[in-house]
């Protein structure tokens, strides 16, 4: 159940930076989720679906990119990209040497907000600049 507050931050983030992009509907928002966070997709679309209500960024639409885990042997620098449950040991030559890193990622990447089109499209000149 924690992605309750992971979500709340996230709208946070999103609502402070769609006011500061013009306070415009938000439309799009790409999250990274490391693959070794156990946050559920699922779970956070729901809980963004019942706190964006009322807010600029009411339904918009989440996207989630995962990012996998990098396992590094110490022993022998074997790498590999890992998923729970992580490996204790290195599957080139078996020492317990292993550093994890990466996997563990929970932001928000990229925010898209609709902008309402000003420009004239006869003469591209933006009337809020005259
Ligand atoms: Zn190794």
């Amino acid at each position: 159940m924690h992605e309750l507050p992971v979500t709340q931050g996230i709208l946070s983030i999103v609502l402070e930076a769609a006011e500061q992009a013009g306070s415009y509907p938000v439309q799009r928002i790409d999250l990274v989720i490391g693959t070794l966070s156990s946050i559920v997709d699922d779970s956070v679309q729901f809980y963004f679906d019942a706190l964006s209500a009322g807010t600029l960024a009411q339904g918009a639409q989440l996207s989630f990119r995962r990012v996998l885990a990098t396992l590094t042997c110490g022993a022998c620098g074997y790498q590999a990209q890992v998923i729970a449950p992580l490996p204790d040991c290195c599957a080139a030559c078996g020492s317990t040497e292993v550093l994890v890193e990466d996997g563990m990622e929970f932001y928000v990447e990229a925010i898209e907000v609709e902008e309402p089109n000003n420009a004239c499209s006869n003469c591209e000149i933006n009337p809020d600049e005259q």
